[in-house]
C-alpha cells in the first residue's frame, strides 16, 4: 500500500508492498540497508583496493547519480530549474527524507563557487556505528582515520553542477568521521578525474 511522507513543501511518495519491490520517487526501485552494513562493505573495498582507488570510483559514480537525480527531481516536482532557492530546498528535502544527509547549500552563483554542509552523512555515521555480533547497534569509535564521504562528494558535485549550470567538482574538507560537527564539501577551482583534451 502506498504511504506518504510529508516534507514541508513536497510530498515524497514511497510505495511499499510485500512483493519485495519497494519504489520511491515515481517508481524508482530502491531498498533499505543499514548504514553500518554499507560501511562494512566499503571497509572491505578499502582494505583490498585502497583508499585512493575506491574513493575515485565512488566519487565518479556518485557524480553521475547526482547529475541525473537533480534533473529528474526538478522534472518530477515540476519546479522551475532557475528558481535556485526552490531547487536547493527540494534536493535537500528529498535526500534528508531518504536518509542520505541534510544539506545546506552555500553557493555563490555568480562566481560558480561555494561549499555544501552535510549533516548526518550516512557514510560517516555508518563508519562510526558498528554492529555487535548479535546485531545490537553500538558506537565503538568517535573517529575514523580518514574521511568517508567520497560518494557523497561526487553526488553533491552532480547536484551543484546542475544548480550552477556549470561542471564543477567538490572535495570533502571536513568529515563527521574525522571528528568534525558535520561534513563540508568545497567547490574546487579545477576539475578532477578528468583528462584535459588538447
Ligand atoms: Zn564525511
Amino acid at each position: 500500500m502506498p504511504s506518504q511522507t510529508s516534507l514541508p513543501e513536497i510530498d515524497l511518495q514511497i510505495e511499499m508492498s510485500l512483493e519485495g519491490d519497494l519504489k520511491v520517487l515515481g517508481g524508482v526501485r530502491a531498498f533499505l540497508m543499514s548504514t553500518s552494513s554499507f560501511a562494512d562493505l566499503l571497509d572491505d573495498f578499502y582494505l583490498v583496493l585502497g583508499e585512493r582507488f575506491v574513493n575515485a570510483r565512488l566519487y565518479m559514480g556518485g557524480r553521475r547519480a547526482g547529475a541525473r537525480t537533480a534533473a529528474a527531481l526538478v522534472s518530477l516536482f515540476k519546479l522551475d530549474p532557475n528558481d535556485k532557492p526552490a531547487v536547493e530546498r527540494l534536493l535537500a528535502g528529498v535526500d534528508a527524507a531518504i536518509g542520505w544527509a541534510r544539506y545546506e547549500f552555500h553557493l555563490d552563483y555568480a562566481a560558480r563557487s561555494g561549499y555544501v554542509i552535510a549533516k548526518n552523512s550516512f557514510l560517516a555515521q555508518g563508519a562510526l556505528e558498528k554492529f555487535t555480533a548479535n546485531g545490537k547497534m553500538t558506537a565503538v569509535q568517535a573517529k575514523d582515520s580518514f574521511a568517508r564521504c567520497a560518494m557523497l562528494a561526487g553526488y553533491l558535485a552532480g547536484l551543484v553542477s546542475y544548480l550552477l549550470q556549470h561542471e564543477v567538482d567538490l572535495q570533502e574538507t571536513e568529515c563527521l568521521a574525522l571528528g568534525h560537527a558535520a561534513c563540508r564539501f568545497d567547490v574546487l577551482p579545477h576539475r578532477i578525474y578528468v583528462t584535459e583534451k588538447s
